[in-house]
């Protein structure tokens, strides 16, 4: 039975704001607390509670002590959790909605979008649990059996970022929780709520005390430190920036602890000759714009051929003046702030530094002035590829539209960095699309689609985005090891 000693009232909806530790909401042992704020104004909505390195050990006792029992849950009793914490998610999706654009910004449609996609780990990775095979055999001279079984990881860290609150958590959660984990789970600061709201919903779905615990803090780097220096901890999730995925992973050494990185990216968009001009445009205003661009399968260069790039930029630059920049609760709001002011600086001087580089701006480029972190969707072209623009993550409504004028030119341009987390490509040719999909390095391409994201497919990069893919059949493969048993025979 937990007792809820941590509420507050955000839009109208009572919310968590305690440490979630061995089934107790509770306070952190610091007694402090910091601030979440609404990116559309500014203003403070919350105060969490802010875990301390001593709550964080106390998450992982409470894992490590439940992990045996949770380990050997039959696969059922966990599926069916987990199809009970799906269900929770979907009758609650407007509340859960409704915080994640209060804490984050977007329109609320879109956050509706993000409810239904991470509700989906839960019953994808509900139906994996009663799947997990494992393989028998004879040896190749005969004299002995092979058995191989797979066997949970052990109690898993689990840190997300703010751009996907609460998918970016389920589809670890939903994994972990499916292979027999427990979890400590990190939220960026910046959009704790969320998840705390999910955390509350998995003790009602039936989550046992100690399989879940959750750990909002400001001290991030302090936190995973210490965590990861524990010996009882046996994984690290993360998703978030690649310079921040590095440390993880030199912590994660002296351990050699098991490691999924899904990381930044600079996705290529790319146009072939012979592309549909209004498709291209369609799928390239939703790779683009969707989430404000804060998304790490956005579309972060378009590389269109030449032939057909007055066309498109004609389409798309109308398509993007035509972007309704508002609050997320604004109805037929497109984009939504910039989760802060750092980010909306940094996207503004990466827009300066491109014409400083001899860009030309064809729509936007500048801050909306007001309240909040609002930025103009902004289209750039006449980008040299060397420009920081088009070698950094923008993480914001920037298009950098490069021309190219052959496949091999284009697919150049888009293997010319060191991320490969998603690209897109657009021909009519399927055979000429499938080429080029096959040549560009990246985890994952959208041929004639500008969105990948599906639970039932690998999530994940290649080179600097990452290691491991979340979601798909091999998604909960993340936290299992496999163990091999070799069976002596009495007899031949
Ligand atoms: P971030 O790396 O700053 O933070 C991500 C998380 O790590 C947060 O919870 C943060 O508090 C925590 N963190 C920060 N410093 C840490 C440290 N030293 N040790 C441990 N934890 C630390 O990233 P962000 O700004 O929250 O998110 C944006 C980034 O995430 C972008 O680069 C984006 O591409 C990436 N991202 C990747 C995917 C993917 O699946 N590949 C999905 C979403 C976002």
């Amino acid at each position: 039975m937990t007792t809820l000693t941590q509420e507050a009232t955000v839009v109208g909806i009572t919310v968590p704001t305690g440490l979630f530790i061995a089934g107790q909401w509770r306070d952190s042992q610091g007694q402090s607390r910091f601030d979440v704020h609404d990116p559309a104004t500014g203003a403070v909505i919350a105060h969490i509670a802010d875990a301390t390195t001593h709550d964080a050990l106390d998450a992982l006792d409470a894992a490590a002590a439940a992990q045996n029992s949770w380990g050997s849950t039959s696969p059922r009793t966990r599926a069916e959790i987990l199809r009970m914490a799906y269900d929770l998610i979907i009758s609650h999706r407007e509340d859960i909605a409704a915080i994640t654009t209060a804490e984050m910004g977007r329109p609320l449609d879109q956050s509706l979008g993000e409810v239904r996609y991470g509700a989906e780990f839960f019953r994808w990775f509900a139906e994996q649990t009663a799947h997990l095979h494992g393989n028998f055999g004879s040896s190749p001279n005969g004299d002995f059996d092979i058995i191989t079984t797979k066997v949970p990881v052990g109690p898993s860290l689990l840190i997300t970022p703010w751009n996907f609150p609460l998918a970016m958590g389920t589809r670890k959660i939903g994994a972990a929780l499916a292979a027999g984990c427990t979890t400590i789970i990190k939220p960026a600061a910046q959009t704790p709520l969320t998840m705390a709201f999910l955390v509350r919903l998995l003790a009602e779905a039936g989550v046992p005390d100690g399989v879940v615990n959750f750990v909002p803090t400001s001290s991030a780097a302090t936190q995973s430190e210490t965590l990861m220096n524990d010996s009882r901890l046996r994984k690290v999730s993360f998703t978030g920036s690649t310079g921040v995925g590095v440390r993880l992973l030199q912590q994660a050494a002296p351990n050699i602890m098991r490691s999924s990185m899904e990381l930044g990216g600079n996705g290529p968009f790319v146009i072939l000759e012979d592309a549909d001009i209004d498709a291209a445009v369609d799928g390239a205003m939703v790779a683009k714009f969707r989430n404000g661009g804060q998304s790490c399968v956005a579309a972060n260069r378009i590389i269109v051929h030449r032939a057909i790039a007055q066309e498109f930029l004609d389409k798309f630059v109308q398509r993007t003046k035509d972007l309704h920049v508002a609050s997320g609760t604004t109805p037929g709001a497109d984009i939504g702030p910039l989760i802060d002011q750092r980010q909306r600086d940094r996207v503004q001087r990466l827009v300066n530094d491109a014409v400083q580089d001899g860009a030309t701006i064809l729509a936007g480029g500048h801050p909306i002035s007001g309240n909040g972190y609002f930025y103009a969707p902004t289209v750039v072209t006449d980008v040299p590829e060397s420009s920081a623009i088009a070698t950094e993550e923008i993480f914001g409504p920037v298009a950098v539209v490069i021309t190219a004028d052959s496949d091999d030119e284009a697919i150049r341009i888009a293997n010319d960095t060191p991320f490969g987390l998603v690209a897109f490509v657009y021909a009519t040719d399927v055979t000429r699309a499938f080429d080029a999909a096959k040549q560009i390095e990246a985890g994952m391409v959208g041929v004639n689609r500008g969105l990948v994201s599906e639970p039932g497919a690998p999530f994940g990069g290649m080179k600097a985005s990452g290691l491991g893919r979340e979601g798909g059949h091999i998604g909960i493969d993340e936290y299992l090891e496999t163990k091999y048993i070799a069976l002596g025979r009495t007899r031949p």
